[in-house]
């Protein structure tokens, strides 16, 4: 390998072996910001998919994602008046979506601003 070429090539790692590393850095505080809204959200409001019939129910089985920190359970079925899930039982059901539209839930995005009253 050429002196020019090699100079190159230990720039680029050095510089993806930096980046990597603060990349890792910020990865681990996001997952800690994650763990300590989970630990105060109250799960007000969730998202769920439909039940659907199917030979693999286990799989059919409905999902719950908290509108507000994304966490996110699957029913373990149902039994007397439970819907099945631990920490999102109790949380309102504000929307059903199917399971591409739900995905899209467990990215945290702003809230919408609430809309001011227009003048009349
Ligand atoms: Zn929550």
């Amino acid at each position: 390998m050429q002196a020019n070429h090699r100079s190159l090539f230990d720039f680029l790692r050095n510089k993806i072996i930096s980046q990597v590393k603060k990349r890792n850095r910020v990865s681990g505080q996001i997952n800690d910001l994650m763990l300590l809204l989970r630990k105060k959200c109250l799960h007000e409001e969730v998202v769920k998919t439909p039940m659907q019939e199917s030979d693999e129910a286990k799989n059919q089985l409905p999902k719950r994602i908290c509108i507000c920190c994304a966490l996110e359970e699957q029913a373990s079925g149902f039994s007397g008046m439970s819907h099945g899930f631990n920490k999102l039982e109790k949380s309102r059901v504000v929307k059903e979506v199917p399971l591409a539209e739900f995905c899209k839930y467990r990215e945290l995005r702003p809230f919408k601003k609430l809309q001011e009253p227009q003048p009349v």
